[in-house]
């Protein structure tokens, strides 16, 4: 039988959402109204996801240890360099998948002061594959921002607040937080996706947690261990990441399980509660491989700006209402580079899914025929040997796009 049906079954409000028997889990419904149980039940919380955390926890992160590979004592501080690249890519990206790009990183580009004199089409190409690329470009200006400020701070090179942190573009609460508990071992909360759901379900809580920001950073905050700070918030990431995942949660193996009020309420899957689900815009994409006699192929470099800015691409845009894909692809390189192309066969098609909408690629070989092209709605146009494409960095599409063309090219 299912460890969860052994709970007697939790009535529903109106919503849906379970009531839970009032002897059951953790009471969080105002932080006042927390204050007393968790003054009651915080320690055993701690204690008991700490000692998990000893036998179960990830322990061989390495910009969680020191450079001979030790654990750091508590109290005893983390270089915060490997710590900042890593807590910047793990925003949005899950730790498996950040890894080899860290390490790939950390050999390129060692020290803060490397990655302040490096060219930010470098910093780009090492990024390629993790995407939200604004990531990789914030993190250099950061390290040229750390490295101007030195002489103003206090604390030296690396500030050691949550606010000194914030100063730095594309850092957030969490992040800041989570860079000052890993490197220096401060009591500083962390909130991201993972410890909001565990949160979340420990109070089971009845709304989305993130219309209730204030209340989850005041329960990270209560709950955090003032004495081992830097292993509590990785106990709770890690409880997030392998124990309280999104879909199936292990609560048969979970140190808060008897505190838990969603477990209580014999639904955990349920929290947290979700906003109702927004329609994902679609859009085609007519996308053009172009080609000159010589056999080279044409890209633009996005502006600055936006998700993707800085990154290479091949040329096209959105498909009009009732608009033949060639067509598209004519019309968007006459308008964004004031050329002439004649529209050949399709090279692939592929779709990208982005979290605020979901894009279908079509892409053909094109010959080009007249005009200069210019960078009319880019920074610069190049034509480039296909050989040299691997040189620049692409979004994650358009890596499959430059894979179909060489397949294309080695077929003859
Ligand atoms: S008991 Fe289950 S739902 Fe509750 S915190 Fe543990 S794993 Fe998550």
């Amino acid at each position: 039988m299912d460890e969860l049906n052994l709970r007697p079954a939790a009535r529903q409000d109106r919503s849906g959402v379970p009531c839970l028997p009032s002897s059951v889990g953790l009471r969080f419904n105002s932080p006042s109204e927390d204050g007393h149980s968790l003054q009651a039940e915080g320690a055993a919380l701690r204690r008991q996801l700490l000692e998990w955390w000893e036998r179960h926890g990830r322990h061989d992160i390495p910009w969680k240890r020191l450079p001979d590979g030790r654990p750091p004592a508590p109290g005893e501080a983390l270089d915060p360099y490997p710590v900042y690249v890593a807590e910047v890519m793990l925003q949005q990206t899950q730790l498996a998948v950040v890894l080899p790009y860290w390490r790939r990183w950390m050999e390129r580009l060692p020290v803060l002061e490397a990655l302040a004199g490096a060219d930010e089409h470098d910093v780009l190409l090492l990024w390629q594959g993790l995407g939200y690329y604004a990531r990789a470009r914030r993190l250099r200006l950061g390290a040229i921002q750390l490295l101007e400020g030195r002489a103003e701070r206090q604390s030296g090179l690396w500030p050691r607040t949550v606010e000194g942190w914030l100063a730095l573009p594309g850092i957030g609460r969490s992040t800041a937080g989570s860079i000052v508990a890993s490197a220096f071992d401060l009591p500083a909360p962390i909130l991201d996706g993972n410890v909001a759901r565990v949160l979340s379900r420990l109070i089971a809580h009845p709304g989305p947690p993130k219309r209730q920001q204030a209340r989850f950073w005041w329960l990270s905050e209560s709950l955090l261990d003032p004495q081992r700070p830097r292993a509590f918030n990785q106990a709770l990431m890690d409880l997030g990441a392998t124990i309280c995942t999104p879909r199936r949660p292990a609560c048969g193996s979970c140190p808060w399980q008897d505190h838990c009020a969603a477990y209580a309420a014999g639904d955990p899957g349920r929290f947290p509660v979700k906003d109702t689900a927004r329609a994902v815009p679609f859009q085609v994409i007519g996308v053009g491989v172009v080609r000159d006699e010589g056999g080279r192929v044409l890209i633009d470099q996005r502006l600055p700006e936006g998700l993707l800015g800085g990154l290479w691409e091949f040329p096209g845009g959105k498909q009009e209402p009732g608009e033949p894909i060639a067509a598209t692809i004519r019309r968007e390189l006459r308008e964004e580079l004031a050329i002439e192309v004649e529209v050949g066969e399709e090279l692939i098609t592929l779709e990208h899914a982005y979290s605020h909408k979901r894009l279908r690629f079509v892409v053909h070989l094109c010959r080009w025929r007249s005009g200069e092209p210019q960078p009319l709605a880019s920074q610069q146009v190049r034509w480039v040997e296909p050989t040299e494409l691997a040189s620049y960095p692409f979004p994650a599409a358009n890596a499959r796009i430059i894979a179909a063309l060489q397949d294309r090219i080695a077929a003859g």
